[in-house]
């Protein structure tokens, strides 16, 4: 069985470095969409020619488009040991058609990490950021307003997926260790891995 997951929470949780420790530990693949996104910007293709402004805005790329890039990554040989999204799902339209694709080919969710940590904390790990890899959306006010599209956007899918009986808690705001340990636990349930 594959082993699918999802990485939830708020820009600053710590989500990519907890990611890059879950592929190391699992071999399963990484889909990081802002990375895919900052990557076609960089490219100056022309999703990236698209998408640029609202990166830099803080904003949310439309559901569409999303949709379709996530489609044609999973259907990538790469993905069958399972997958690691990290930003993807961000909205409920996002996360039905996620459950859309994944019922095509007889997938489903193993489980829904849900990074929890308060805003205050998040920015300041952002500011942290933007000095080191000068993010252009890591600024103090654009921070902020990513703050806020999570709290209205994406915090509706905590509901959603604890619904769904696959949404676990991680206490985001410790050290990277505690945090993978409490990841680890978790993983080790789901699927007797890593
Ligand atoms: P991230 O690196 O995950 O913080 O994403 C950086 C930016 O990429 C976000 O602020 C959005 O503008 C865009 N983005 C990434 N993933 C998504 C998504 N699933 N839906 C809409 N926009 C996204």
């Amino acid at each position: 069985m594959s082993l699918d997951v999802v990485l939830l929470g708020p820009p600053g949780a710590g989500k990519g470095t907890q990611a890059a420790r879950i592929m190391a530990d699992t071999g399963i693949s990484h889909i990081a969409t802002g990375d895919m996104l900052r990557s076609a910007v960089r490219e100056g293709s022309p999703l990236g020619l698209r998408v640029q402004e609202i990166l830099d805005r803080g904003d949310l790329v439309p559901d569409d488009l999303m949709v379709e890039l996530i489609r044609e990554r999973l259907n990538d040989d790469g993905t069958k040991e399972g997958f690691l999204l990290d930003g993807f799902p961000r909205t409920l339209p996002q996360a039905e058609a996620l459950d859309r694709l994944l019922g095509e080919v007889e997938r489903a969710l193993s489980v829904v990490f849900e990074f929890q940590i308060g805003e205050e904390a998040a920015v300041e790990r952002l500011g942290h950021r933007a000095e080191e890899q000068g993010r252009s959306d890591d600024t103090t006010a654009v921070a902020h307003h990513r703050f806020e599209v999570f709290r209205r956007e994406t915090e509706p899918l905590i509901a959603y997926y604890r619904t769904r009986g696959v949404l676990v808690g991680i206490r985001a705001d410790r050290t990277v260790n505690e945090v993978y340990g409490e990841i680890q636990e978790a993983l080790e349930q789901v699927n007797g891995r890593p």
